[in-house]
């Protein structure tokens, strides 16, 4: 069974007392401000105007789509309405870059475990993102590098032979 990818329009939802559709008409990157709202018990306004010349990679951090804001908050974002903006700092918009075909990226994760439910876009440079797996070295490369360090470090001319022995072998 495919597990959806939560979205910012299935995670900031009204509260039981209200009717379900009740942000029916807030733009879906603005309900976090309700969802904010509700839980601090003040007014929070959404910011009026985007940050021009920055931009903020989305990812799929446990199944939810999700993006920091620099200032390191961290929310549930959506690729219909890609933007977000913080209800920490107070920053204005940051236009969001989400994969080409977001439902692809989805797709991609929904056979894992929810904790590895996780997808960076190539080029997101991410904190969370671990290194890329490292491609082992062949073997007559490491005793090709293990003949060059031993050269390098005045190895006796014995233990220099056995190793081109080896290498050539
Ligand atoms: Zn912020």
């Amino acid at each position: 069974m495919l597990i959806p990818v939560v979205r910012a329009e299935a995670f900031y939802l009204p509260p039981p007392t209200q009717p379900a559709d009740s942000w029916a008409l807030v733009p879906p990157a603005e309900r976090v401000f309700r969802w904010v709202e509700l839980r601090q018990q003040r007014r929070l306004q959404p910011p009026d105007g985007f940050i021009i010349g920055h931009t903020i990679y989305a990812r799929i951090n446990q199944g939810r789509w999700v993006a920091d804001c620099p200032c390191g908050s961290a929310q549930v974002v959506t690729p219909t309405d890609p933007r977000i903006a913080c209800t920490e700092c107070g920053a204005g918009w940051f236009r969001l870059i989400f994969p080409e075909d977001p439902a692809a990226a989805e797709a991609e994760v929904a056979d894992d475990l929810p904790h590895e439910r996780n997808w960076w876009h190539p080029e997101d440079t991410s904190w969370d993102r671990p290194p890329p797996p490292k491609e082992p070295e062949p073997e007559g490369m490491e005793l090709a590098n293990a003949l060059a360090s031993a050269v390098l470090s005045g190895a006796p001319r014995e233990s220099l032979a056995s190793l081109v022995e080896e290498v050539t072998r």
